[in-house]
């Protein structure tokens, strides 16, 4: 006999599993023995103190059903069709694994560093405020993915496997809790370990990872893909195309508008990190202080509308730090990120609202690239404010709410440090409004959450691209260039790691499928 029950455990016995046994018995109404396997866990801190829900199949007198099976083998052969993929974040990397159980040869450029020496430059950046534009919090092995929160959560259930995405990071070191964990995370301390595991089953299975390698322009002969060339000078014939350089990457952006290839404007949302101290949260959420040592930091997620557009936080980051996300010398952007056990004495998330050609009205004349110009002027303007490092402008919140400067600012998770700046008047104003507006309408959702216990810092700009680059709905492909494929966050076919990691999936599908049908 084989079914799945739901129970209810609180934190002093989620770690015990006689207790999760005891529960199993009494709510499935069996005797032991019988085995059993978590499939969902997630919490619950709805009531007046939190409790873990675990979603568990038990089986009695036979064999627990084994999880479906996700990886087909990877091909090795010679022979193989080259595809080039260039981008080696998480669209890249699981586009560069899919095409090598599609039979494909993966061959992966990528204008940064691997995930090791990186951290050299996230170092200068954090420590020295010199951004390489190369390799930085966005650019090199991993991409955005690598040293950030590693929240491995999307709504995008249609787009592909999430469960796949999982296991293969699961098959690559990552714990397998995330298996079952309803909001599961890895955490930047763990990540470059997986990426770097990922790399060598590319490479031990006749694929390619080259490092420094920015791709500087795309050829294309009677409308098919014909080339690349490096910023080094070197050109590579191609015939296939990944493009998966993510939402920094602006010089692409441009190229594409400079080729008349077709583009496309997006929305996409602008705002400031906002950060409190933990116990704040925790307090809030778990309605206990200090939060029970069973349980995580917590998190939250918070939406309004102001006139009809969206306002609300993006990316929380429990028990994290703000870091310096900026991608070339004088701009400032920050974004979030934890280590796994999210330990840091902050909570940070982004508080943005949605932006669109309304708010990019003065740059229409730039076509398809208004949003990009819009949040470059953005990033210039905070970044002049300051000194030229990466100092990054604060503001308490109930200041902010108020259109004052900030007397002295809250201790930081932010390694470069903050200062106390108008960021009422420093963030585009229909912005400064509506982040105002909305946190008085959220005043009451987390007691103390609006009050100077927190902070705002900016320029949060980096939340998704400015700009889609479209593809044909049914072959993936560009529409004007064939052999192409837009992919990831860059192109705008994703929001996020899972989501990034999916679409790199389905177009190395595509390209297979392609093939076959081709040859
Ligand atoms: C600090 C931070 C924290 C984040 N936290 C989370 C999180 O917790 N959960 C989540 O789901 N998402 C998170 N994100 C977002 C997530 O990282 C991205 O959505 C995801 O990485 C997008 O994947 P991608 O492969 O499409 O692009 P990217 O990850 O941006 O990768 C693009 C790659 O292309 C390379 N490249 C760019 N231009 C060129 C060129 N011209 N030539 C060669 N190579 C080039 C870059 O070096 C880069 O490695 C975070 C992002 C940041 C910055």
């Amino acid at each position: 006999m084989y079914k799945e029950v739901e129970v209810k455990l609180s934190p002093d016995h989620i770690n015990d599993p006689a207790s999760l046994e005891r529960v199993i018995a009494k709510t499935a109404k069996l005797q032991r023995p019988f085995s059993h396997r978590v499939l969902r866990k997630s919490i619950d801190a709805r009531g007046r103190t939190a409790v873990y829900r675990l979603r568990v199949g038990v089986a009695k007198d036979e064999e627990l059903p084994k999880p479906p099976p996700y990886r087909k083998s990877y091909s090795t052969g010679k022979g193989r069709p080259e595809v080039y993929i260039v981008g080696a974040g998480p669209a890249g990397y699981f586009a560069a694994l899919e095409c090598l159980e599609q039979g494909l040869r993966p061959i992966v450029l990528d204008r940064g560093k691997d995930v090791r020496a990186r951290r050299r430059d996230l170092k200068a950046i954090q420590q020295d405020g010199v951004v390489n534009p190369h390799s930085n919090y966005c650019f090199g092995e991993g991409g955005a993915g690598t040293y950030s929160d590693g929240k491995l959560y999307t709504r995008a259930h249609k787009r592909g496997s999430i469960r796949k995405v999982l296991h293969v990071l699961v098959e690559h070191g990552a714990q397998e809790d995330i298996l079952q964990d309803a909001h599961p995370h890895i955490g930047s301390n763990k990540l470059p370990h997986i990426i770097a595991a990922m790399r060598s089953t590319i490479e031990a299975c006749g694929g390619e990872v080259r490092f420094d390698q920015h791709v500087t322009d795309i050829s294309a002969e009677k409308g098919r893909v014909a080339g690349l060339t490096l910023a080094n000078g070197e050109t590579l014939e191609v015939q296939y195309l990944i493009l998966a350089t993510g939402h920094s990457a602006r010089d692409i952006y441009e190229l594409f508008s400079r080729k008349q290839w077709t583009l496309e404007a997006k929305p996409f949302a602008l705002g400031v990190r906002i950060e409190h101290p933990q116990v704040l949260i925790d307090h809030q959420q778990y309605g206990s202080n200090p939060r029970h040592e069973n349980l995580p930091a917590a998190s939250y997620s918070l939406a309004t509308q102001v006139e009809d557009t969206g306002v609300f936080s993006f990316c929380m980051c429990p028990g994290g730090l703000i870091v310096p996300a900026s991608t070339a010398p004088g701009e400032l952007v920050v974004n979030g990120m934890s280590l796994s056990r999210r330990d840091s004495p902050y909570a940070n998330s982004g508080f943005v609202t949605e932006v669109d050609e309304e708010d990019w009205a003065e740059f229409a004349g730039q076509g398809a690239l208004a949003g990009l110009a819009y949040q470059k002027a953005a990033e210039k303007k905070i970044f002049e404010a300051g000194d030229g490092s990466q100092k990054a402008p604060a503001q308490l919140i109930e200041d902010f709410i108020a259109g004052r400067l900030s007397s002295k600012l809250n201790p930081t998770s932010y390694i470069p440090g903050v200062y106390s700046a108008p960021m009422h008047e420093l963030l585009p104003a229909p912005v400064a409004a509506r982040l105002r507006q909305g946190l008085k309408q959220l005043t009451k959702k987390i007691k103390g959450y609006t009050s100077n216990a927190g902070q705002v810092v900016g320029i949060e700009s980096r939340t998704s691209s400015p700009v889609r680059i479209p593809r044909d709905k049914e072959s993936l492909q560009h529409q004007d260039v064939a052999g192409l494929y837009p992919c990831g966050e860059g192109a705008g076919f994703a929001g996020g790691i899972l989501s990034a990691a999916m679409d790199g999936q389905k177009v190395a599908m595509k390209i297979a499928e392609f093939i076959k049908v081709d040859s």
